[in-house]
């Protein structure tokens, strides 16, 4: 059986379309640095208030019904 064509998918960091490989060991960003990049906002989120940023985004999908 003849395997699909190849899968690409975009970097969450960069948005680099890159080739979806199993061996890629930082999938699913491109590089390293993504994969870093990524590491230190997700730590820098976790000094905020949890659940902080989810209670703005229901506020605010709130104000979008009403305009
Ligand atoms: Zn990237």
């Amino acid at each position: 059986m003849n395997k699909p064509s190849t899968i690409t998918v975009p970097c969450p960091q960069c948005k680099t379309e890159l080739v979806w490989d199993t061996n890629n060991p930082f999938r699913p960003f491109c590089s390293d640095t993504c994969k870093n990049h990524d590491l230190i906002a997700w730590a820098n989120e976790e000094h905020n208030i949890p659940g902080d940023s989810l209670h703005d985004d229901v506020l605010s999908r709130d104000l979008e019904q009403d305009y």
